[in-house]
Order: C-alpha cells, then structure tokens, then sequence
C-alpha cells in the first residue's frame, strides 16, 4: 500500500514537473535546461554522462506513438494525403519540443521508483564525486 502511494504522489509530481523526491521544487532551471540537483532535497538530476539518453528515448517513443495516433486519426477523417503528410510533419517537428521537460521528468520519476535518485553532495563535487553514484566502491 505504501509503495502504490509513493508511485502515485511520484507521478503526480512528474506531472507537475516538481522533484520527484520531495515535490517542492521544479526541475527546471530555464526552458529546455534541467537543473543539476534538487535545492529543497539535494537529489541529483544530472548523474552521469549520457544520462540524459533515457530523457531522449521517451521523448522518441512518445513522438512515434503520437504520430502513429494521429496518423490512424486523419486517415479516418481526411481524404487529402499531402494534407496528412504536412500534419505528421509539423507533429513531428513540434511535439518532441513541446515534450521535451515532460519527458525528463518522466525519466527522473522512473529513475526515482526504480532506484532512488542519489544524493548531490557540494563537497563531493570538488572530489569529482557523487554520493551514491557508484555503488560497491564505498
Ligand atoms: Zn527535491
């Protein structure tokens, strides 16, 4: 039961795009910059290199999804193919942008159910280091 709530309050923050560790704050720095960590809860955002590839895939596969959708859709209701081709286009174009900080959040709460996003540590960035980042060499 406990574990059903925090995937639902989880979700809830993904899509609010807050921290899905504490909730209080947004994961966005500016538009299309995501911060490096949580300032309320200290959770890191942006672990490692290639990170971000996560980020990307779900952005990717929603895209197909929605293209697909919507190409299903207008080949219900239009007869103009060149029309539907400029419809899939612009989609195409238009959403992975318009998706974009939802598809990080997405992939910080997945990251977070799955296995907890670790802890930044200001001193251990001098180090070079993240807190939790690489297990077993504690
Ligand atoms: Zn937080």
């Amino acid at each position: 039961m406990k574990r059903e709530r925090q995937i639902v309050s989880t979700m809830l923050r993904c899509l609010r795009l807050k921290c899905p560790v504490c909730g209080h704050s947004s994961i966005i720095q500016s538009p299309f910059k995501i911060k490096h960590h949580c300032p309320m809860c200290g959770a890191l955002y942006q672990r490692e290199e290639g990170f971000f590839v996560g980020a990307l895939t779900i952005n990717v596969i929603t895209t197909e999804l929605i293209i697909l959708a919507l190409y299903l859709t207008t080949m219900l209701i239009l007869s103009n193919y060149q029309l539907i081709l400029i419809i899939l286009f612009v989609a195409g174009l238009l959403f992975p942008i318009a998706f974009y900080h939802h598809s990080w959040s997405i992939w910080l709460s997945l990251d977070h159910l799955v296995e907890s996003l670790p802890q930044y540590d200001e001193r251990s960035k001098e180090r070079g280091q993240v807190r939790g980042d690489v297990k077993g060499l504690e």
